[in-house]
């Protein structure tokens, strides 16, 4: 009698103990999830930024040094090269030959890196801040949904994060927009259509595979 009453306890205790583990296990694989997909993210993110800008740094270090070659072998060349692109811009020919000329006396290396290449010592590439900023604005969007999906109430998740995210999305087109000088209004409905597309193919790729499994 006593012996049937211990293995029933036990029953009893590994039933709860199991059901405890397996909601336990879901919420662990959850968070699992979570951190590792957008810890991906945002070192993908800075690592494909610094990949990109580093490759760019690369091109303008290769021009220079290319430019710094031709510099020393083809001196009346080059500065030719520099008066016609003065020329170019509208300075007339003797003058266009003096500022050449004058530009390149001071500093050859950087009259043509700036008039003919383009690049300014301020506006070189810089991959280290470029990564570290994109990772930096990447989290700090990513955390507008995230706080949208913390406050909000389990049922209604779906929808205030989809609105709030377009809100946000508006808000950012606009002010990218005031900052290149476009109108806000056209800056924000086209970042907003996009974002509004991206979000509903998700949502319909999800709903597919949701139905399949
Ligand atoms: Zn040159």
């Amino acid at each position: 009698m006593s012996n049937e009453n211990t293995t029933v306890t036990i029953h009893i205790e590994e039933a709860h103990k199991s059901h405890r583990i397996g909601w336990l296990r879901a919420a662990v694989l959850g968070a699992n999830d979570g951190i590792v997909s957008t810890a991906s993210l945002i070192v993908g993110i800075a690592a494909g930024e610094y990949i990109s800008v580093s490759s760019q740094a690369d091109t303008e270090n290769a021009d220079l040094e290319l430019e710094k070659k031709a510099l020393q072998e083809n001196e009346a060349y080059e500065k030719e090269e520099l008066a016609q692109i003065y020329e170019a811009r509208g300075i007339k020919p003797e003058l266009a030959k003096e500022v050449a000329s004058q530009l390149m006396e001071h500093d050859a290396l950087d009259a043509h890196a700036r008039d003919e290449l383009g690049i300014t010592e301020g506006g070189k590439s810089n991959p280290i801040e470029a990564a570290l900023s994109s990772a930096a604005s990447f989290t700090v969007g990513a955390a507008m949904p995230l706080l949208t999906a913390w406050l909000v109430p389990q049922e209604q998740l779906i929808i205030s994060v989809s609105v709030a995210s377009l809100l946000f999305l508006a808000v950012l087109g606009a002010i990218a927009a005031k900052a290149g000088g476009a109108s806000m209004t056209k800056g924000a409905i086209r970042v907003t259509f996009w974002g509004a597309l991206a979000m509903g193919l998700t949502a319909a790729v999800g709903q597919l595979f949701g139905v399949v499994a």
